[in-house]
């Protein structure tokens, strides 16, 4: 268990276990038509000046990892909860580096205080995460690598962080992709 201190591995707050993935819904075909108020809140939301910062601490989290992902949470500017990928050290598939840095979190805060945080990952969140991270009320989500393009490394669930937040109505949340994407993907040639 010696790498899971840096990680948060030792951190095993349940997640949230209440709704199933509802992602599928967030095509654009199916909710065409519908009044305004039932689309989501999510928005593509430009890099900001102390992103690439911030991701970089993210790529550190990745490079511990059993797959090259990280993930860090920060609120007033503080990096206050990180992990990486642990899928294998904790024989858990669902131990991504999103979801090991929201139980860091919630194991140190109360829950609610996530709200209108920032998470930053090495990789666009898959559905898995970016649910939780719309669960919590994460504010702002700024991801790396895209899906597409880690798809071209490691097998993917092909449903975008856009398209999960678009399908949930109460989202609220700006996202930004592509902040030291490349760096982020060549983690997977060392
Ligand atoms: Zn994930």
């Amino acid at each position: 268990m010696g790498n899971e201190i840096s990680c948060g591995a030792k951190l095993m707050a349940p997640i949230g276990r209440r709704e199933a993935l509802c992602a599928a819904l967030g095509a654009a075909g199916i909710l065409a038509g519908r009044p305004r108020a039932a689309f989501a809140e999510a928005r593509v939301m430009p890099p900001l000046p102390q992103d690439e910062a911030f991701m970089r601490l993210a790529l550190e989290e990745a490079a511990k990892g059993d797959f090259p992902f990280g993930a860090v949470i920060v609120r007033g500017g503080e990096v206050v909860a990180r992990g990486c990928n642990l899928g294998k050290t904790n024989s858990d598939p669902t131990a991504h580096g999103e979801m090991v840095a929201i139980r860091d979190f919630v194991a140190k805060q109360p829950a609610s205080e996530v709200s209108g945080a920032t998470l930053y990952t090495s990789g666009e969140p898959c559905p898995m995460c970016m649910s939780a991270i719309i669960w919590c009320g994460v504010g702002r989500v700024v991801f790396a690598a895209s899906i597409e393009a880690l798809a071209r490394k490691i097998g993917q669930i092909m449903l975008t962080s856009r398209r999960v937040a678009d399908a949930a109505p109460f989202a609220r949340i700006a996202i930004t992709g592509g902040v030291l994407a490349s760096e982020a993907l060549a983690l997977f040639d060392t």
